[in-house]
């Protein structure tokens, strides 16, 4: 038998580091949008031979246990107790080292698959097990537009939204890790404010006011990344001359995200994106749908 489970990607339209732990780790204020396009399609093959095996359509993506997807599946046989022979391939849509999500997503959406066909594990032992995958699975379980805090892993979603402004995606051609991010972050911006920002994002987001959504979108992350890559501003650029509200990095970078007012400006945004960037430098996603989000 064999299934197939969609993994959705994510932007962070307002990303706030609040303190550096001792640990090294951060703590944040996110806020999590997620995205039905890029996705990832994942298919589990129950009738394998013994064991878990992880394959994917991009060359040079770990396999097997390697990858997030097989520790996801290990970890839930160990918890549910099933010897597994489950066979999965991953159809790899979401850009790599993007902060996109696109591991992390893919591991949540293991678990889903296999508690959706076993049904061996509550809910809060799912999101347990999640959690030890990764700060940012929990959310991936279920993907619902969230405000995170801790180091990510504390999430409240947010009611009551409408559709999201017409948004466009764009990854240049590179990855860049969460450490080299984090490393680089001035820890001059490190602490707490901006506050505000974050109400009237959520505000735009409720009132359907492109307008005010652009406006306070924040990456404390971003600026690091701008400096260092100047193909990053290049792209920035380009998207708001071309008429976008705004342009900003999402999550650990270096994928860039635009808010446009209306569907026919982001078409025109792409479109110069596409006449200035080759190909192999920027992808550009378009075709974000516009339905309501959760
Ligand atoms: P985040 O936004 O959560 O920081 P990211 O988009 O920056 O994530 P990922 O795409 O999740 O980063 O990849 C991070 C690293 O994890 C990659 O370098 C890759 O080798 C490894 N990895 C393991 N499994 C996967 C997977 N299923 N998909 C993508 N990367 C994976």
């Amino acid at each position: 038998m064999i299934e197939r489970e969609f993994s959705q990607s994510k932007l962070n339209l307002f990303l706030k580091v609040t303190a550096r732990r001792p640990d090294g780790y951060h703590e944040l204020e996110t806020l999590f949008l997620p995205l039905p396009y890029p996705a990832d399609v994942i298919t589990v093959d129950y009738d394998g031979a013994p064991g878990i095996r992880v394959t994917s359509s991009l060359p040079g993506l770990p396999e097997n246990l390697e990858n997030l997807a097989g520790r996801a599946a290990l970890a839930y046989a160990e918890a549910a107790g099933i010897l597994p022979s489950w066979t999965i391939h991953i159809e790899k849509v979401i850009p790599v080292a993007a902060g996109m999500g696109g591991g992390s997503s893919d591991a949540g959406a293991v678990l889903r698959r296999l508690n959706g066909h076993f049904k061996a594990l509550p809910e809060n032992e799912l999101a347990r097990l999640a959690l030890t995958l990764g700060a940012d699975v929990p959310f991936f379980l279920y993907p619902h537009v969230s405000v995170a805090t801790g180091v990510g892993e504390v999430f409240r979603p947010v009611e009551g939204m409408v559709s999201p402004p017409p948004l466009l995606v764009v990854n240049p051609n590179f990855p860049v890790s969460a450490k080299w991010a984090y490393t680089h972050l001035d820890p001059a911006r490190i602490g707490n404010g901006d506050r505000e920002k974050l109400e009237k994002l959520l505000r735009g987001l409720r009132e359907g006011d492109a307008a005010m959504v652009a406006g306070n979108l924040h990456n404390d992350l971003a600026f690091a990344l701008y400096e260092k890559f100047p193909l990053l501003r290049m792209l920035r650029d380009t998207m708001k001359e071309a008429g976008a509200l705004n342009a900003e990095i999402t999550g650990s970078g270096p994928t860039l995200y635009a808010v446009c007012e209306t569907v026919e400006i982001r078409r025109q945004v792409a479109q110069r994106v596409r006449e200035r960037f080759a190909k192999e430098t920027a992808t550009v996603f378009e075709n974000i749908p516009l339905s309501p989000i959760k």
